[in-house]
């Protein structure tokens, strides 16, 4: 049997042409969305305003819920990471950072990745699919629930919600970006999640035409460019995606984005030892953002399989921050969250979906998503 369609990633008007088509009300489409996202329900039998014929209805029609928890850790600093099951078997991760008041999610948008970047893990595995709308917002609702059952409280002393969101988990989420402006639509929607769109930043390895699409679109978020190298010949062999879209032709579509939204671009700047984190490399970052209205954000490289990426040394990174700072460039320096919990993109759900990979080539089917104990 094909899998239904998730309610959530339903937009309100195509919610109201269902409730059409099967002879019920379209203003319930309000109520269902509230219970969905304000209430944030975790099954039809709690949308109480609903009639049980229509909770049964949209019981036949769409699932409510789509991922299966698998595991989830919580790191010394807080930083809690989940893994889920999709329901066709595939693993995928969410991480929820804590700070400064803030409750940050780094959201996955595809399972596996297709642009296989050389330092990223979640390339190693390979592309399988993209997230469905409500598959995302899943994982957002997911920790909503957890700070729920878990009585974590705000600075306010209220209980916890999400307030930012980073597209920065596995995939390519500009690769997928007919979901994702679903998603940032409805989390941008005064009446559901009402959340603004400075609190959403989607990050990509440069899909340079997308870019303007996002603009045309006028999805409600940020933008993050995966810069990592300001030199063509280094960025093309650790980013293919950079052969496609070389620097410049990136350059022309941040400014563009730049000059269209009046909205500041954050470059992504992973620092590999004696490659992108010398002195040579800040200059080179220096030339490129100084004149722009960028701000930078430095990661340190969390070691994966190459044997030939290192992460720099504290002082290494010390000395490059000081360099592009004396030039006044912003640049802030990502701290490793959550390193206990193997937080980083794809580390845990490459393992998992490569053993699937290997079953699937030898001829087995994917195991179940059976749901497993939290
Ligand atoms: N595909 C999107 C979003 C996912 S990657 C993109 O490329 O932006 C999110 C960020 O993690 C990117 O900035 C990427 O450069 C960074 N990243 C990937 N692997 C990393 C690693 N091993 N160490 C540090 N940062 C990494």
């Amino acid at each position: 049997m094909e899998w239904p369609l998730n309610i959530k990633t339903l937009t309100t008007d195509e919610l109201k042409a269902w409730l059409r088509d099967v002879d019920e009300k379209p203003f319930r489409a309000d109520q269902i969305q509230k219970w969905l996202f304000c209430q944030q329900v975790r099954s039809y039998d709690e949308m109480v305003n609903i009639s049980p014929a229509l909770r049964e209805k949209m019981a036949k029609q769409f699932s409510l819920r789509a991922l299966t928890e698998d595991q989830h850790m919580v790191s010394v600093d807080g930083t809690v990471k989940w893994l889920f099951t999709t329901h066709d078997g595939y693993h995928i991760e969410t991480v929820m950072i804590p700070a400064n008041g803030r409750f940050s999610v780094c959201v996955s948008t595809q399972v596996g990745c297709a642009m296989n970047c050389a330092f990223c893990r979640t390339a190693k595995m390979g592309f399988f699919r993209n997230l469905e709308a409500g598959e995302i917002l899943e994982e957002i609702l997911n920790v909503n629930w957890y700070l729920k059952d878990n009585n974590i409280f705000n600075e306010e002393g209220e209980i916890a919600q999400v307030t930012n969101i980073i597209f920065m988990g596995m995939g390519e989420p500009l690769n997928n970006l007919e979901n994702v402006h679903r998603v940032c639509c409805t989390l941008h929607n005064q009446k559901l999640f009402n959340m603004g769109a400075k609190r959403m930043t989607v990050s990509t390895s440069g899909v340079v035409p997308r870019i303007k699409e996002l603009v045309d679109r006028n999805t409600p978020c940020c933008l993050a460019i995966s810069l990592n190298s300001t030199n063509n010949e280094y960025r093309s062999s650790v980013m293919p995606v950079n052969n496609i879209w070389p620097i410049e032709k990136l350059l022309e579509a941040v400014d563009d984005y730049i000059r269209r939204t009046d909205n500041y671009v954050t470059f992504e700047f992973v620092l590999i030892q004696n490659i992108t984190c010398t002195p040579k490399a800040a200059k080179e970052l220096i030339r490129i953002c100084a004149p722009r209205r960028v701000k930078v954000n430095a990661i340190i490289l969390n070691d994966g399989d190459d044997p030939n990426l290192h992460a720099p040394t504290p002082d290494e990174v010390d000395t490059f921050l000081a360099a592009v700072r004396a030039a006044q460039v912003q640049i802030t320096i990502r701290t490793a969250r959550g390193r206990d919990i193997l937080a980083a993109c794809g580390q845990l759900a490459y393992k998992k979906n490569k053993d699937n990979q290997e079953a699937f080539e030898r001829g087995h089917s994917l195991p179940d998503a059976t749901p497993m104990s939290n």
